[in-house]
């Protein structure tokens, strides 16, 4: 099987993870891969990042690159909060960022007075989509994650309307390890119309880091390799 060289997607205790920006550099380093990025959550999230959190998350990514043989980047996975696809992070942040990820955590925060579960799909399909259209992000995070957990279908139609911005803005949809979707549609179309695709292992905790055997499966499906979904390669970091 070809192996990943690379974990965009990764926590640490500068939100909810376990291991420090270090430990997870040092993981990635033992695991064999090239790259690692450490992308703790955003202000908007239960023990997520400040501004000033941030900027000790990015000095000690800076020092474990110093101190091992692998790229690491200093990077936010954003809460898309507002309707307009805003983000939860500052200018700044988003200035000093390596990577952006930007996915829907806290769905009534876009659409607060849903009346219906089709109601607050609606609101985070156009969320998501208007998120993409502002250049603000590098990646959305496990896309249909959120839709999923509430049952909502996410038809078609709206799956093509995702993966076409994608392809159009240059955005990256990221296939997640810890939310593995249970519907790979969006992904067929994605991989139709040109849309870059990344993977991450979303790990919590050092010994998750690069552990990406569920998505070789889901890669394999839509007819993916690991050289495909590089960021590197996709000319996004
Ligand atoms: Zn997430
Ligand atoms: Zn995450």
């Amino acid at each position: 099987m070809r192996r990943f060289s690379y974990d965009l997607h990764t926590h640490s205790v500068y939100s909810d993870g376990t291991g420090t920006p270090m430990e997870n550099v040092m993981a990635a380093e033992e695991k064999g891969l090239e790259l690692v990025a450490i992308t703790d959550h955003g202000p908007a999230s239960p023990e997520g990042l400040t501004e000033g959190s941030f900027r000790r998350l990015l000095a000690e990514v800076r020092e474990a690159e110093r101190m091992c043989s692998v790229r690491a980047l200093a990077g936010v996975e954003a809460n898309i909060v507002s309707p307009d696809g805003g983000l939860d992070v500052t200018p700044a942040m988003l200035e000093e960022a390596d990577v952006v990820l930007a996915g829907v955590h806290h769905p009534h925060l876009i659409a607060p007075g849903a009346a219906s579960v089709e109601e607050l799909k609606a609101a985070v399909v156009r969320a998501t989509i208007e998120c993409m259209e502002s250049g603000e992000a590098d990646v959305i995070a496990h896309p249909v994650w959120i839709l999923e957990e509430l049952r909502c279908h996410v038809t078609v139609e709206e799956a093509r309307e995702i993966a076409e911005t994608a392809a159009d803005t240059g955005t990256a949809l990221e296939l997640n390890v810890r939310h593995l979707p249970r519907d790979f549609t969006l992904y067929q179309i994605a991989v139709q119309v040109g849309a870059p695709i990344t993977v991450g292992s979303d790990a919590h905790s050092p010994w998750e880091v690069g552990e990406f055997k569920p998505v070789s499966k889901v890669l394999r499906r839509v007819g993916l390799t690991p050289e495909d979904v590089d960021p590197r390669a996709l000319g996004l970091i």
